[in-house]
């Protein structure tokens, strides 16, 4: 099974993709991850995404389709994908549709977690993520058990250097713009599914796995 997730920042993508990923054993592919890695690393993909990162806006369609484009290469022995953070664009939908065609893999469910800006903004201002694993915690409605670290792995929680106000007011904005014409052209394709992402974490990741039928 192969399936998109939308949704504003801070609407629970990285949470329900880790729970996909573990129960229905899907490979989880996060852009922002991979970008965030490849800045770190200052590879010549993170140079080219940094600045961009850094305002809260996109990083350009052609460098995300080849970033997906050689993750999915690599799915092998997984029974389908979960995608956080792709496609955030028209042509990046488009492009990823050709990708796909081209490869024999078809796209069953995309999935839009709805949530207000203000439950987003409440949401990232208290989000701690796992400098490891990528978990992610909030300090006020779901901490770590002990101090500022993982109660998975044992790493050090960290903030994200995008989660401050004027950012994530960016970022929304980015989302409104660009990325709610890619709800439409999955609506148009009858493939969009929205499940209502203001809920414990375990609750919205049953009604996702109700909609898949799971
Ligand atoms: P995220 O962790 O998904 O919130 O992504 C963090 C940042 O990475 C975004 O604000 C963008 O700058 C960049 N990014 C992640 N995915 C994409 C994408 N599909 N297209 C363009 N930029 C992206």
């Amino acid at each position: 099974m192969n399936v998109v997730l939308l949704g504003i920042p801070g609407s629970g993508k990285g949470t329900q993709a880790n729970f996909l990923k573990r129960k229905l054993k899907l490979k989880a592919i996060f852009t922002g991850d991979l970008l965030r890695e490849a800045v770190r690393e200052k590879t010549k993909l993170g140079k080219n995404a940094k600045d961009f990162m850094e305002k809260g806006d996109l990083v350009p369609d052609q460098v995300l389709l080849d970033l997906i484009e050689g993750k999915i290469k690599e799915q092998k022995d997984f029974s389908g994908f979960v995608l956080d953070g792709f496609p955030r664009t028209l042509p990046q939908a488009q492009g990823f549709d050709l990708l796909l065609k081209k490869m024999g893999i078809s796209l069953d469910y995309v999935i839009k977690l709805n949530l207000s800006k203000e439950s987003s903004l409440k949401r990232l201002e208290g989000r701690l993520v796992c400098s490891f694993c990528g978990a992610f915690y909030n300090l006020e409605t779901d901490p770590p058990k002990k101090n500022l670290l993982c109660d998975f792995c044992g790493n050090k929680l960290i903030r994200r250097t995008d989660d401050k106000k004027d950012l994530i007011d960016a970022r929304i904005q980015v989302y409104q713009e660009k990325t709610e014409p890619v709800e439409n052209y999955y609506r148009k394709q009858g493939k969009l599914k929205v499940v209502d992402g203001n809920a414990k974490a375990d609750v919205v990741f049953e009604r996702i796995l109700a909609v898949l039928g799971k």
